[in-house]
């Protein structure tokens, strides 16, 4: 086994050696500018853009030209929800979302709100899904997106995509969808799933970091946006700028190795997973967050009451990579906002750790895992007043 065993495949993976492979002939032997029309280097580089863009559109179900590459999907998150306010304003500008969606969507609907969008924020139950009727009476006739991601990055948990795009589609709404964690892990299909717009990054499934997309609609609503980036009009002028050429043959490459391995892969990854989550769950006051059903088939969420995840981490970061959902602001840390949106208190939404397994994680580190947190969570109970105060609790008769 090689050290720190990697389980934060939720925040990037490894780009596959394929995919690498693949890559490397445009860095410097095709290094064309795919818009350069006049010759052959560009050619080329457009051949193999015009390739990944239809291997990228076969793995979500959709046309070639609904593909816009950009640099990730925070930017795809940026130019769904502001192209929209910007594009449809005169029909109205109220927009749903939820709290437990990615900052690049709740920071972006924040930033348009100061330009006079308004946001409906639908909240979550314990299991971090939303309620479907509750999204219906959100509706207003001002109403023109709903923006709920289709995978949480921090719990795993899949929202009823297909419900609330008929929701969408009965009140003539858009519908747009995060689905940076969910393509390639689990099926996804625009038609099937009745989506409008819909983000994807590369790097988080095992594609380069840096490249992604947004998938627009053509027909059916035909979906309209105003260009975030302005330039040469690239993209049919929805994302201006020279295009990652390298990047995006690796994201197309990496786009076809999920379709091909994602079935198998998936069943092996829930298999893993369930068998570090009973492993972990043999710990007293350990509780798995967010849906069990509803969820990525490779992440999990914990939380080990009486032990902050900040110790956890530092005590285990030298043999295994995990991570939670704090953020630290300069002055303290923030528990998780996507676990206090499913109710958790503060104290158990700072002892969570999520692990996010990935293609390349293999039995032996699950076993070494279960180990190794297992002996942490010990340990640091063993010098925690408030665990004392609980096991003398439970010693009363
Ligand atoms: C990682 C992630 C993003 C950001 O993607 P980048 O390509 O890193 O910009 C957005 N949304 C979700 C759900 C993510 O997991």
């Amino acid at each position: 086994m090689d050290f720190p065993i990697y389980l934060d495949n939720n925040a990037t993976t490894r780009c596959d050696q394929r995919v690498v492979e693949a890559m490397l002939p445009y860095y410097s032997q095709f290094f064309g500018n795919a818009a350069s029309r006049s010759h052959a280097f560009g050619w080329q580089a457009e051949e193999a853009v015009e390739i990944a863009r239809e291997q990228i559109a076969k793995s979500i179900g959709a046309e070639k030209n609904e593909v816009v590459f950009t640099s990730g999907a925070t930017e795809s998150d940026n130019l769904a929800v502001k192209g929209v306010f910007d594009m449809y304003a005169s029909k109205g500008s109220h927009i749903i979302t939820v709290t437990t969606e990615h900052k690049a969507v709740l920071d972006t609907c924040a930033h348009i709100e100061k330009m006079g969008a308004e946001i409906s924020y639908l909240k979550v139950n314990r299991d971090g899904l939303i309620d479907l009727n509750e999204l219906e009476s959100m509706i207003t006739p001002k109403t023109v997106l709903i923006a709920i991601m289709y995978a949480n990055n921090e719990i795993g948990v899949v929202q009823p995509i297909h419900e609330i795009s008929k929701i969408a589609r009965k009140y003539h709404l858009l519908f747009f969808t995060d689905a940076a964690q969910a393509l390639g892990k689990i099926p996804v299909d625009v038609n099937k799933d009745g989506i409008d717009l819909m983000s994807l990054s590369a790097h988080k499934m095992y594609g380069p970091k840096g490249v992604g997309a947004l998938y627009v609609r053509r027909k059916d609503p035909r979906v309209k946006l105003i260009a975030q980036m302005d330039g040469g009009g690239h993209e049919r002028g929805r994302r201006s700028g020279t295009l990652n050429v390298p990047g995006i043959v690796g994201f197309g490459k990496a786009c076809e190795l999920c379709m091909e391995e994602m079935e198998d892969e998936s069943n092996r990854l829930a298999l893993l997973r369930d068998k570090l989550e009973k492993g972990l769950l043999q710990l007293e006051q350990s509780y798995v967050n967010g849906s069990r059903e509803h969820r990525l088939p490779h992440v999990v969420n914990m939380s080990f009451k009486y032990v902050y995840a900040d110790q956890m981490m530092m005590d285990v970061n030298k043999d295994i990579a995990v991570s939670s959902g704090s953020a630290c602001t300069s002055a303290s840390v923030e528990p998780s906002y996507v676990l206090k949106a499913l109710g958790l208190s503060d104290d158990l939404a700072h002892s969570s750790l999520r692990f996010a397994l990935g293609r390349f994680t293999s039995e032996e580190e699950i076993d070494y895992s279960i180990q190794r947190i297992s002996r942490s969570v010990n340990v640091l109970r063993e010098k925690s007043i408030p665990w004392e105060m609980y096991l003398n609790e439970k010693m009363l008769p």
